[in-house]
């Protein structure tokens, strides 16, 4: 499949099913911890990149073979609200099915009406905030010309006033960067402003184009959710794991994930081996054919290996001078 990938399983979505709406990488900002390799060039214009009925056939494909999905999860090789039409596509996706709807979203669209009105019918909505102040927002965003931090805060308030789902915010930790207490403090009194449902704290556990991008200690993650507890809920961060039990496909649907974003080897083969109960053996094979067979290779993260695309297939890692 071209758009829809997963089922994807997580602590925060349970089983999903995601929607790839961007060719990669297509995004307003150019995070020092973006899995998709650096942004070489902003887009900021929303277009409808692939036609809308061509996606919503593929997500009716994939509903008739997936049974058991939590969440329909739209995302995008970039920037997810940069595709012009999404609201179309949840419409229509709900007149499918009773499943709900989640966007994964930078949330540097939401000071546009038009974004706000077409992301209304989600069922939850899950932006970005990794700042309190415009200096931290710009050196971790980086985002195109244009888009200030305030404007970024102020389209969340106004997205809450008038989003009715939930509002999950995402707040990606990063050690030695958005960690001290000042920066947690400035951080708090934004999302106090903001008055999410919940926040998610995410770790940049996958290879980043930044070396400086480091996993934060126990003690900061602690520290984290305490700050910020005292103004919303706080989701502790945990890994989510892969499940390819569905999949038709299995070489298919490995490629479709990894395309999107690298996977850690040990989860990969814990996916495969949980697709044959009794039989788990069987993954180290399946593992060494893919590794031929597929555009895959082995790259190095805090010395855990990951699998990404080889340079062509996708915006990985490798793309960005990430070194294996
Ligand atoms: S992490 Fe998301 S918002 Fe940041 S550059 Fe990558 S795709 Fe864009």
């Amino acid at each position: 499949m071209k758009y829809v990938f997963g089922p994807l399983s997580s602590k925060r979505l349970g089983q999903s099913l995601g929607v790839d709406l961007l060719p990669p990488k297509s995004c307003t900002w150019n995070c020092l911890y973006c899995q998709l390799g650096k942004t070489r060039k902003f887009v900021t214009e929303r277009q409808e990149f692939f036609p809308r009925e061509e996606i919503l056939g593929e997500i009716r494909e994939a509903l008739a073979i997936n049974k058991g999905i939590d969440w329909i999860t739209f995302v995008g090789s970039g920037e997810t609200m940069l595709y012009k039409g999404i609201g179309w596509l949840i419409a229509e996706v709900k007149k499918l099915t009773t499943t709900p709807v989640a966007v994964i979203t930078n949330g540097s669209l939401l000071y546009l009406q038009e974004v706000r009105e077409e992301l209304l019918q989600a069922d939850a909505v899950l932006p970005s905030l990794n700042a309190g102040s415009e200096a931290l927002h710009a050196e971790i965003g980086r985002p195109a010309e244009g888009l200030s931090f305030r404007q970024h805060v102020e389209g969340l308030v106004t997205f809450r006033k008038e989003f009715k789902g939930r509002l999950w915010i995402e707040v990606m930790l990063l050690g030695g960067i958005n960690d001290s207490d000042e920066a947690l403090r400035d951080l708090a009194v934004v999302l106090k402003e903001i008055n999410p449902d919940m926040v998610h704290l995410v770790l940049p556990t996958r290879p980043a184009p930044e070396q400086e991008v480091h996993l934060p200690t126990h003690d900061r993650i602690e520290r984290a959710i305490s700050i910020l507890s005292e103004v919303t809920t706080v989701v502790h961060p945990l890994k989510g794991n892969m499940d390819l039990r569905n999949a038709p496909d299995m070489l298919e649907a490995v490629t479709a994930i990894i395309t999107r974003h690298p996977v850690q080897q040990r989860e990969l083969h814990k996916a495969i081996a949980d697709c044959f109960p009794g039989e788990e053996y069987k993954a180290d094979d399946i593992m060494r054919v893919f590794m031929l067979i597929g555009n895959f290779k082995l790259v190095d993260h805090g010395g855990e290996p990951y699998w990404v695309m080889k340079q062509g297939d996708s915006g990985t890692a490798e793309k960005s001078g990430f070194s294996s």
